[in-house]
């Protein structure tokens, strides 16, 4: 008879926003045999090197495995859970009672599944009574998210998966799919080889997603919106506009062209101001006018800008323009990067929206107030991730939770934001691991959260559907899951009546049937027809997209009715600003470090680093520069160099690369003070964010350059 233990168990990938399903095969050691899940619509059995090396990250080393507490002499010593979960509460008690609400704050990651999420979001915002709770998805797609709601009213991804198969032009704007979602991009290659779709690439570096296109834009940085202009203005004095989708199902037409004109008024003059070759600008809009089935993809290197709603409000421009929305193999798409950004903000995991999408409105304050029974709710948007840190700088927050993210690693000026930790009279941390660098940064107290493959619940991926997170293997020494630990601290805070969850579907069901609460079957967001999941259903579920209403068909596409999720129901066209970058390069700082992931490693590098076969691909931190800055500089290929932003400054290898364009570098981010002392590159970032979605821009701060 086959050990039941060591049966495959249906899971879904650790990493990237793509939500690839995986099938895990316990070797009853610890480990796990990994294989792509064929019947997982996200990837039908494929799996990224990311993805196939799961099971060489299993291992227990360096694992946080019992909760720890500083004592008096400064020593980091084991307690008991109780112990520890008392002293957090209690902690947090005293200065909540002293200084308000709003000197504590919760900083969460999309590593985290929904119903961690939706916890730790009721317990501050519903109970605590301040929204202080954002999340390392605040870095990653929160342009997306403010570029959607003020288009669509709602933060609402559009398109599904299978339009990438069904376009005949895919447009990927400041994204390196090859790297970061890479069996998307596997499948965006399918439909060029079988259907001969056509494949542009828009990004200041040539990169190996650029190597596959049927034609490069390399654009100098911040300049997307002007191309977008220029493609709106193009489209109109070509008649390629659906003047009458305009008309039926959009406002705000009129402004957003007149702005467009001005920004970028003609092809001549958008490839002045983008700095591309007239006959490619040409080329481009020629494309995008002529092909219907149309799929515009734009990730970090539109979101991660301090101009990056605007950017996304200028693409999704010329998709209402000419009614590319909706329809198969036509739509907007925002490539989300982590495995649960989307999961997270659709419970509130973000400091401007409450819960299941809600915002805060009277209406929505009130509804969400009476669905949990809170009388303390909060009232106000709370702080964003960068402002977040700045606060706890300046001493205003005194007290803060990190989940499952390395804020000393991967915020904008991550040496402020390290020193900002040490100012904290409370720093817990809820951690799969010993030792980081946000842990070492004067943590008071750890606690062991489960680790993928140990936990079990819900993700959401980038084409809104949402998959089990499954348990195979058994949980190592005291380790918990992180909606049980918030949960437990909210009972010892004395809200125990509103937090009686015993498991994750207990969360679920409640999560769900908020979605649906008072909504009408209105709201983008509503997964209501699972909120009667019986625990059986909950363990069996099979990955489904939202919305789910009861007696609805699925919708693979939002807007195909051409209603939004506006007051009026109609989209919005969007005027957006002048592009520009918000520094100037100088003659101390004449290059633009522009930051990004690598394909093989994820973040900061805790789960990856433990495989040394992804290990092999670009082993260590590097910093690429064209041919012309290095000779200028006085820098080598392989040799070592010190680069210098305003905020500090790391060492780096060499690679001298035409894929890099003049006057620009480009780093990684993955290492950390633990893994390569001097390449903590977040360090180096300019903490400038974008006034709508509060998103630093990591793609543009000055920096030098110099032999080390
Ligand atoms: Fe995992 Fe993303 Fe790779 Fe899929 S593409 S296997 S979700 S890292």
């Amino acid at each position: 008879a086959i050990d039941p233990a060591l049966r495959a168990t249906r899971t879904t990938c650790a990493y990237c926003g793509v939500g690839c399903g995986v099938l895990a095969t316990p070797d009853g050691n610890g480990g796990a045999a990994i294989s792509g899940d064929t019947e997982h619509p996200a990837n039908f059995g494929r799996l990224c090197s990311k993805g196939s090396a799961l099971g060489e990250t299993l291992g227990l080393e360096g694992r946080l495995l019992h909760p720890m507490i500083r004592c008096s002499n400064g020593v980091m010593e084991r307690v008991a859970w109780t112990d520890a979960l008392d002293h957090v509460a209690h902690r947090f008690h005293h200065i909540i009672a002293r200084d308000g609400p709003g000197a504590v704050a919760f900083y969460l990651s999309g590593q985290l599944l929904t119903e961690d999420y939706y916890v730790a979001n009721k317990l501050m915002k519903g109970f605590i009574g301040s929204a202080n709770v954002d999340t390392n998805s605040r870095l990653c797609m929160s342009s997306s998210v403010a570029g959607h709601k003020r288009a669509f009213g709602a933060d609402t991804v559009p398109g599904c998966y299978e339009d990438l198969d069904e376009a005949d032009l895919l447009v990927l704007t400041g994204s390196n799919a090859a790297w970061c979602h890479p069996v998307l991009f596997q499948r965006m290659l399918v439909n060029k080889q079988r259907r001969g779709a056509r494949i542009v690439v828009i990004d200041p570096r040539r990169t190996d997603t650029a190597g596959d296109a049927d034609l490069f834009l390399g654009l100098k940085p911040g300049t997307d919106t002007a191309l977008f202009s220029g493609l709106l203005v193009y489209l109109a004095d070509n008649g390629a506009l659906d003047r009458d989708y305009i008309e039926r199902y959009t406002a705000g037409f009129e402004d957003a062209m007149a702005r467009a004109r001005s920004i970028a008024g003609s092809t001549a003059a958008t490839a002045l101001a983008t700095g591309l070759a007239e006959k490619d600008v040409a080329a481009f809009f020629q494309m995008f006018a002529n092909t219907p089935r149309v799929v515009t993809l734009y990730s970090q290197g539109v979101n991660q800008s301090a101009q990056g709603t605007d950017k996304v409000n200028a693409i999704l421009n010329c998709h209402l323009a000419t009614g590319r929305i909706g329809k198969p193999g036509a739509s907007p798409f925002s490539l989300t990067g982590q495995p649960n950004a989307m999961g997270g903000r659709e419970v509130g995991g973000l400091a401007n929206q409450l819960a299941a999408h809600m915002n805060f409105t009277p209406p929505d304050i009130d509804r969400v107030r009476r669905f949990w029974k809170a009388p303390r709710i909060a009232t106000h948007e709370g702080l964003k991730a960068v402002q977040m840190f700045e606060a706890i700088a300046r001493g205003e927050i005194k007290a803060l939770w990190v989940m499952g993210t390395n804020p000393a690693v991967s915020l904008p000026d991550a040496d402020a934001a390290r020193a900002a930790l040490g100012k904290l009279e409370l720093f817990v941390v809820s951690e799969n691991v010993r030792s980081n660098d946000t842990v070492n940064s004067g943590v008071h107290v750890l606690l062991p959260a489960q680790a993928w493959g140990e936990k079990s619940g819900t993700v959401t991926n980038s084409e809104r559907r949402i998959s089990r997170q499954r348990a195979f293997l058994t949980p190592p020494g005291e380790t918990k899951p992180d909606w049980w630990i918030v949960g437990e601290v909210a009972k010892r805070l004395g809200f125990g009546a509103a937090f009686n969850f015993n498991s994750a579907a207990d969360v679920f069901r409640e999560h769900a049937a908020l979605s649906a609460f008072e909504n009408g079957g209105s709201r983008d967001f509503d997964v209501g027809a699972l909120s009667s999941l019986s625990d059986e259903a909950f363990d069996a579920m099979a990955p489904v997209q939202w919305p789910i209403r009861a007696g609805e068909a699925p919708r693979p596409r939002l807007f195909a009715d051409g209603r939004f999720f506006s007051n009026d129901h109609k989209a919005r066209f969007i005027a957006p600003e002048v592009p520009v970058l918000r520094t100037e390069t100088t003659a101390a700082r004449p290059l633009r470090l522009n930051t990004g992931r690598i394909r093989d490693q994820w973040h900061t590098m805790t789960r990856t680093g433990a495989s040394p076969r992804l290990g092999q691909h670009l082993p260590e931190p590097f910093v690429e520069i064209h041919p012309d800055d290095a000779l200028k500089s006085g820098v080598t290929d392989d040799s070592f160099a010190r680069i210098t932003t305003d905020y500090g400054q790391c060492i780096l290898k060499v690679v001298v690369s035409e894929r890099q364009q003049r006057g620009m570098l480009f780093a990684p981010i993955h290492w950390s003070e633990e893994t390569a002392s001097d390449a903590r590159v977040g360090a180096l970032v300019a903490p400038f964010t974008d006034p709508y979605s509060g998103q630093p821009e990591n793609k543009a701060t000055p920096a030098s350059i110099v032999p080390y």
